[in-house]
């Protein structure tokens, strides 16, 4: 199988003023990726047409697909077409029927389209216009040198409908299949970057056949194996013989042995078991909440999410008992534990997760510094607890491992990994 090289071009002002974050980058080059694109560049460049013209030239002068976004609006200032256009050394058109496509754009919006709009009509004459279905600007697409160009909208949402729907089925027609891609995820909890990258050192130091990549992202390790073959059977089957080579290695470590994130997989092992859950949070604030709420139809699973942060609302709304506060105070394992039967109790749950702890930055204490938490988990009528010292690297860095150790924690209970 042959890999194609790829650069990617995010155009606009606002991302060199550091207005906006590039995030159509990151999607594209995630998307690219697993259809077996070496991405070999991300230039980010303003709105000055030269600037744009001389970084389509570059990227189409090293590889074999250029995708650009942004610059595709109605304003003077969007100039992506006419650096396309210049770089390829032809002329722009006024597309007809791209203007047909505009212009009923904004009759489905019931809105008057103003003049400039004209604009967004205009192609590169060798280009191919692709069609935009949730925006006005219609994207396109040419060969620049050896190069195949491609331009897709700035706004996110209109960027990913269209890398969907217009730029992937291309792919395919441009550069013939580039065979089946399969990744496969393992995520560990425990050990920092460093550590889990010299205990597995010396096996990748021996692999030139797989790609496998370390990523952190508050105290989680998410270990990703990629396979490539012609059939995706077979990319399948070798990746799940790297990943069978890889487990042994970070057994203890694994909290799930699957894709992400945490929240989901514990969302499906709950329902897949017929449990209900509830949350009763602390120092997280409602982000464990959060995290399940954020996967679509998370309602069969969880009942209720409890956010208690003053002592009164510990012992009122989770039943807490109040001598238990005073003798241990609210970052405790007896707190955490109570916590959790409460919101068990309260919700009628049949498993509850609970967290308590200090975040950071004050708070405080010689015995228990920041980074202290507590954990609690109910289950079959009983609560478990346990307590952390999570690294201080700041309050988000904490909260954000608080959550992964109650996912983690709840899947290695139901027997996930
Ligand atoms: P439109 O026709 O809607 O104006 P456009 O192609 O001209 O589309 P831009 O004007 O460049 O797009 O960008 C529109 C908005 O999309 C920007 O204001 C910004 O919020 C967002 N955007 C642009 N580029 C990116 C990017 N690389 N990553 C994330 N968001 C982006
Ligand atoms: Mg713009």
């Amino acid at each position: 199988v042959t890999t194609r090289s790829a650069w990617i071009l995010a155009i606009g002002d606002e991302l060199v003023l550091g207005r906006c974050a590039d995030t159509n980058s990151s999607l594209l080059a995630r998307r690219l990726s697993e259809r077996g694109f070496a991405v070999r560049g991300i230039t980010v460049v303003g709105d000055a047409l030269d600037d744009v013209a001389a970084a389509i030239r570059a990227a189409a002068a090293q590889t074999d697909l250029v995708v650009a976004t942004g610059g595709l609006g109605p304003t003077e200032d969007d100039r992506t077409r006419h650096a396309a256009a210049r770089a390829a050394g032809v002329e722009l058109r006024f597309d007809e029927e791209g203007w047909t496509g505009i212009r009923s754009y904004f009759a489905r919006l019931g809105r008057p389209i103003p003049d400039s709009n004209r604009r967004q009509a205009l192609l590169p004459e060798s280009a191919e216009r692709l069609p935009n279905a949730s925006g006005s600007a219609p994207g396109f697409a040419l060969p620049i040198g050896a190069a195949r160009f491609v331009a897709l909208p700035g706004v996110p949402r209109e960027l990913a409908a269209m890398l969907d729907a217009e730029l992937l089925p291309r792919l395919d027609r441009w550069f013939g299949g580039a065979g089946a891609l399969a990744l496969r995820e393992l995520h560990l909890l425990g050990p920092s970057e460093a550590t889990a990258g010299e205990r597995l050192a010396p096996w990748l130091a021996e692999r030139t056949d797989a790609t496998i990549g370390i990523t952190a992202s508050g105290g989680l390790l998410t270990l990703r194996v990629a396979a490539r073959a012609a059939e995706a059977a077979a990319a399948g089957a070798a990746a799940d013989a790297i990943v069978a080579e890889l487990r042994p290695r970070v057994a203890e470590w694994i909290v799930l042995d699957g894709d992400g994130p945490l929240a989901a997989a514990a969302l499906a092992r709950l329902r897949a078991s017929g449990l209900r859950l509830a949350l009763a949070e602390s120092c997280t604030g409602g982000m464990l909440a959060q995290q399940l709420t954020d996967v679509a139809g998370s309602s069969d699973v969880l009942l209720a999410g409890y956010v208690c942060y003053a002592n009164d609302a510990k012992s009122r709304d989770l039943g807490v008992d109040a001598r238990l506060l005073d003798k241990h105070g609210a970052v405790s394992v007896e707190v955490a534990a109570a916590m959790a039967e409460g919101g068990a109790r309260r919700s009628g749950a049949d498993v509850a997760l609970a967290v308590t702890g200090i975040a950071g930055p004050s708070g405080g204490s010689a015995h228990k510094p920041v980074g202290t938490v507590c954990f609690g988990m109910w289950r079959s009528s009983r609560s478990d607890a346990w307590q952390l010292r999570i690294a201080d690297l700041g309050r988000d860095f904490i909260r954000r491992r608080a959550c992964h150790e109650c996912w983690g924690a709840l899947l290695r209970a139901l027997g996930s990994t």
